[in-house]
């Protein structure tokens, strides 16, 4: 069943059928889509084989940017490891300006926190540009930051896809304090706890580690779901056209851990 299906379940209501009829179906949908928006050109989707397919482009906004999943977590990593060390490029934002203005081509993209202390762009040591980051207090999976990362693989040809978590989280000590205290918060906040209680349960520790293990579980929980519950991304996944992992900010030296 797919990820929209689950959620409709879970609120009582009929899951869409269409979407359940088999993943095939799923992308030829997806790509019917895509060329009503007018996606389909070059470099997006191929309407051949009636599948999303990653193929190269005449021409590249930032060249450098084209790289195989796994050359693109090493460029991921090796800036965080300058970021780390204080050897973080500077930024001249108007030597790329005019480029960026007729188009991107970002070479990971980010699901990460809102925290403030968290910015991807910075803790990467990358520019305008580089990387396409969705964002959210607690970096849980919801319909809505699905389609973004689906946008950046199928239409933007992004290689790689980080789950990024980090130490000290308050959306994941929210979660805690609902589990363990039955505690209910107002308005929305409340959907937030809800969606990373699971990751909470799925941890049987009480040390002093347990919010940094329940953090890194919410991570490799999200890492999964990206990996199961979007038959877009799995498509990618499958035909190792990308990478989906894992990794969680640690505050104190910047450095990002690879967790999944
Ligand atoms: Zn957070």
């Amino acid at each position: 069943m797919c990820y929209q299906c689950e959620q409709s379940n879970s609120r009582g209501e009929s899951p869409n059928l269409n979407l359940c009829r088999s993943k095939r179906s799923f992308l030829r949908l997806a790509v019917a889509s895509a060329v009503s928006f007018g996606m389909l050109r070059a470099g997006m989707l191929s309407a051949d084989e009636s599948m999303p397919v990653q193929t190269p482009r005449a021409s590249s906004p930032k060249p450098e940017n084209v790289l195989t999943p796994d050359q693109a977590l090493e460029r991921l990593m090796q800036g965080n490891e300058r970021y780390v060390s204080g050897k973080s490029k500077p930024l001249d934002f108007h030597d790329i300006q005019s480029t960026l203005a007729g188009g991107q081509n970002p070479y990971a993209t980010i699901l990460g926190c809102s925290d403030s202390r968290v910015s991807p762009e910075h803790c990467f040591d990358e520019a305008h540009g580089d990387l396409f980051v969705a964002r959210g207090a607690g970096n849980y999976l919801t319909n809505d930051n699905i389609a973004t990362i689906e946008y950046s693989v199928a239409v933007l040809n992004t290689p790689l896809v980080m789950v990024l978590g980090h130490e000290s989280c308050g959306a994941v000590k929210a979660a805690v304090d609902a589990v363990d205290n039955h505690r209910d918060f107002p308005g929305h906040i409340q959907l937030m706890a809800s969606a990373i209680a699971p990751s909470v349960r799925a941890v049987n520790d009480r040390s002093s580690s347990r919010v940094m293990n329940i953090t890194r579980m919410n991570v490799i929980m999200t890492v999964e779901r990206l990996r199961t519950k979007s038959p877009i991304l799995d498509y990618y996944h499958d035909h190792k056209k990308i990478r989906i992992v894992g990794g969680i900010y640690h505050l104190n030296t910047g450095k990002v851990e690879l967790v999944a």
